[in-house]
């Protein structure tokens, strides 16, 4: 088998398209080496080396050393260095590479190599003795952490007790001798801590650092992280074993990340940091604070330090000409890593650079003004969900703001809540419902569950490229970083400023998008949605076939969901109607009347706020298709159910509370989804449906005069069974559609159809078809009486479900194509049967999610109809699903 694939020196054995075997890493050192880009030479030990791995007990393949060993050799021959020995010793970093960025899950050893001789001619090589000592003990932390397990605690405190006695504050103040010391010092504590001695046998070290790095595919953090983002644990990583360079030799050699283009706006201007003199970790490590690459850059941080740009001038044309290359190669941004050795150039990564969806949209559409993609791919360069970052709440403008102290603004959007300094405390806290800000001086992979419970990050320490910005953006919650004006008394639980202390609890406003930290709880106004956003819409809505309709059962819903785009009403709930105000106490005469008559009666009162109701959705709605629903939910969950409920009602209805009571429980029943519901209550009731028919003819004739637009009125029956049920209530709405239209004198044309909602009315679909005009999956009720899974009581077990793998998705969040899919496709098939132009349509929540989405298009349904919030995403991945 193959296990190791070459780079560098302008060839490599695999590509960027090898991403599976090779990891992303891998796969791009491969590319950037093909295309001359200067890149240290290395080499890529397989993903599948990783699976041998943990197949066989944590035990290597026998043939990879020779392979290894092989590869070694045309690295020592490119760089004209030895391993293992002077007087030019090579020196490697072994780095883990997943297919999927795991950004610092896994572990890195850098500086490997170095051994109590080599060191010393690492001194003679490089003219820098002080360098070769640093260089020495930086492995040996690294080493002794990742390999040999001990705290890097451990050696943090040694160096800082021995900073402390020679009177040392920094780093970088220690000499060569001082260096050389620290080393023995590290080296005995990690035989006095472990009763074993640091490895002095470099091809040793390489061994166990290569299986240190595949086992840290399973540690808690990688593994926590897979399952947050549904990455399969059973991809492996592959190990990247290349030749050091080095940006800690002086002030001609520094180390960098950058963004081609501005991972926060989308802007088109190359963005970054870089430390002069640095080591690579250093700078995502967020210990020191970075400088930025460019004059602009530079200018618009209002740093002093200058930039690269302005610094080493020739690096820097060579590095922004590689950066357009690269962009042009791929198509896409990148986010790079590189380092410059005494004024060379070298690039270390390259893959597509995390952004926020504000970014991604300007950068898509920007690249097809480019030239550079097409729209089908700027369409899906976007992931549908993200879009609700852009409909995240901003600051009202026109509030004063109470600022606090500002920082970077590392991720968009404003939100408030109270201050917590530790990821517990914002776990806990969201368990319990409350909204939290999570303050911390530096986040790490350790805090990422708190990060993802909380509203709002923001940190005192760090850059743009710092774990919180760029776990922050990737989860789409507002950060602001380096809020250096700032300091967090942990101890205490305290966040200190300029004149104030603010105690854990306390609440702030975090605005990611201006770097600014509010006072207190600071009213929001929703974005604009045009720009960008606007073109890359419409560019789904020309692409996609499926119209997208809404959910909504107020105006204001309504007139929400036409702002998102949405082309009509799906689904209007029409019992959400009767919650409203005074409209409960008219309701429950209805239910509780002990006749017919009783029963008009009160449909009469109820009639006229009916029908002002739908002339409003009607006017809204205006020229598109708009379907309401009949009374759906079972009668008994307009009643009061307490017994102090009961008093109060009865009281308000002046009724006696044991009669009241006695009614109440007439109406109980023991399993109400599946009880006297839906069109069983048309059946029993027949004067409901009537009421609501007439209500909505005549708000139709209504808004018809009003608009001169006539509306596409459907009108739907839920919880169909039986053919006959539906026959039964269509001949109660059509006798009343006759009345109207005599009264009125208009023709008022309708669409009568009904939900699909149990198993039988999908099997019966060519029948139910014959009376049938449409149909729409009501795919929640679909998906609890399929699985006979209650859909209010659900939640008490599936996520042990998804836990212990016996389903992975909540069936009632993503849709299940095995089974409810499988109804839902013979309904369609056999309803089109009967009726050829038959309209068909999905309304449960599935309507709004992606997969769900995709599965609509394969079933060549008409619309998809989802909650207004949604209406974004739904455009977009109904486009998606079609290209
Ligand atoms: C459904 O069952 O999918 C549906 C849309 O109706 P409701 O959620 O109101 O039961
Ligand atoms: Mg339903």
């Amino acid at each position: 088998t193959k296990w190791v694939y070459r780079f560098g020196d302008g060839a490599a054995e695999g590509g960027a398209a090898d991403v599976a075997l090779l990891g992303g890493k891998g796969a791009n050192l491969a590319e950037m080496a093909s295309l001359g880009l200067p890149v240290p030479p290395g080499m890529t030990i397989t993903t599948e080396a990783c699976l041998f791995f943990f197949s066989k007990g944590k035990a290597l393949p026998d043939d990879l050393q020779a392979q290894v060993l092989s590869a070694l050799v045309d690295m020592e021959k490119i760089t004209g260095r030895t391993f293992g020995q002077g007087p030019h010793p090579l020196l490697l970093s072994v780095r883990s590479g997943a297919r999927a960025s795991m950004p610092g899950m896994m572990d890195t050893v850098l500086n490997l190599g170095l051994n109590d001789q080599t060191v010393q001619a690492l001194g003679h090589d490089s003219g820098d003795a002080r360098f070769a000592w640093d260089s020495y003990r930086r492995f040996i932390q690294m080493y002794g952490d990742v390999v040999m397990g001990l705290d890097h605690e451990v050696f943090e405190e040694v160096l800082e007790d021995e900073k402390a006695r020679l009177g040392h504050d920094y780093d970088t103040e220690l000499s060569a001798v001082e260096w050389q010391h620290v080393v023995s010092l590290y080296k005995q504590v990690i035989e006095e801590e472990l009763g074993e001695a640091f490895p002095q046998d470099c091809h040793l070290q390489l061994w166990n650092t290569i299986k240190a790095v595949f086992s840290s595919w399973t540690n808690t953090r990688a593994v926590t992280y897979r399952t947050l983002h549904k990455i399969p644990h059973d991809w492996g990583t592959a190990v990247n074993v290349q030749a050091m360079v080095f940006g800690n030799l002086g002030s001609t050699s520094a180390t960098g990340v950058a963004f081609t283009r501005n991972p926060s706006t989308g802007e088109n201007s190359l963005y970054g940091e870089f430390l002069v003199n640095a080591q690579g970790e250093d700078v995502v490590a967020g210990i020191r604070t970075p400088q930025s690459l460019t004059e602009e850059g530079r200018l618009a941080s209002g740093s002093e330090k200058p930039s690269m740009e302005k610094l080493m001038p020739e690096a820097f044309a060579e590095f922004r000409d590689i950066c357009n290359r690269l962009e042009a190669h791929y198509g896409d941004m990148q986010d790079v890593e590189f380092t410059v050795e005494r004024g060379k150039l070298w690039m270390l990564q390259t893959r597509s650079g995390k952004r926020t969806t504000r970014a991604a949209m300007k950068i898509a559409v920007d690249l097809v003004d480019e030239g550079v993609i097409t729209r089908e791919q700027a369409i899906c360069r976007i992931d549908p969900p993200s879009l609700d970052q852009l409909l995240h709440p901003t600051i009202d403008p026109r509030v004063e703001r109470v600022v606090l102290g500002s920082g970077l603004p590392a991720s968009p959007g404003a939100a408030s809540g109270e201050i917590v300094f530790t990821a517990e405390d914002a776990v806990d806290a969201e368990a319990e419902g409350r909204k939290v800000v999570l303050v911390r001086i530096e986040t790490s992979p350790e805090d990422i569950h708190g990060m993802h419970a909380a509203e709002a990050i923001l940190t005192t320490r760090g850059g743009m490229t710092s774990h919180a910005a760029v776990v922050a953006r990737g989860m789409g919650i507002p950060c602001v970083v380096g809020a250096g004006g700032l300091r967090v008394d942990l101890r205490n639980e305290l966040l200190i400023g300029p004149g104030f202390t603010l105690k854990k609890g306390e609440m702030i406003t975090v605005d990611g998008s201006s770097g600014q930290l509010l006072k207190g709880d600071v009213p929001m106004i929703q974005p604009a949605l045009s720009g960008d956003f606007g073109r890359l819409m419409a560019w789904a809505d020309e692409t996609r076939r499926m119209t997208v309709r809404t959910n909504a059962d107020t105006p204001q819903d309504a007139r929400a969901a036409r702002s998102y785009g949405a082309e009509g009403i799906g689904l209007c709930r029409t019992e959400h109607m009767f919650f409203e105000g005074g409209r409960i106490h008219v309701m429950r005469e209805m239910i509780l009347a002990e006749d017919e008559a009783g029963r008009r009666a009160a449909l009469d009162k109820l009639l006229p706020m009916q029908r002002s109701d739908f002339t409003e959705l009607f006017t809204i709605m205006s020229g598109l298709p708009v379907t309401i629903r009949l009374l759906d939910p079972p009668l008994h969950e307009f009643l009061p159910k307490s017994a102090e409920e009961i008093i109060e009602v009865a009281a308000a209805m002046d009724m006696e509370p044991a009669l009241l009571s006695r009614r109440v429980e007439a109406l109980h029943e023991f399993n109400p989804m599946l009880g006297h519901r839906g069109c069983r209550l048309a059946i029993s009731y027949p004067e409901i449906a009537e009421m609501q028919a007439r209500a909505i003819f005549e708000a139709a004739a209504a808004a018809a005069s009003e608009t001169g637009a006539p509306v596409e009125l459907e009108i739907m029956v839920p919880l169909v069974g039986l053919r006959s049920e539906l026959d039964y209530v269509k001949a109660c709405i059509d006798k009343v559609a006759a009345d109207v239209s005599r009264e009125t004198g208009l023709d008022i044309g309708y669409l009568a159809g009904t939900m699909i909602e149990l198993p039988r009315a999908a099997l019966r679909a060519h029948v139910i078809a014959e009376t049938a005009e449409f149909f729409s999956f009501g795919t929640n009720d679909l998906t609890q009486t399929t699985f006979g899974i209650s859909r209010d009581d659900a939640a008490s077990f599936i996520p042990t479900y998804q836990r212990k793998g016996i389903i992975e998705q909540d069936p009632f969040i993503s849709l299940d194509f095995d089974g409810v899919g499988e109804l839902i496709g013979l309904a369609a098939e056999r309803g089109r049967k009967t009726r050829p132009d038959l309209k068909l349509g999905i309304c449960g929540e599935h309507g709004g999610d992606p997969a769900s989405i995709r599965f609509c298009e394969q079933m060549g349904l008409d619309y998809v109809s989802c909650s207004p919030f949604r209406v974004p995403i739904a455009r977009l991945a109904a486009a998606q699903a079609a290209i």
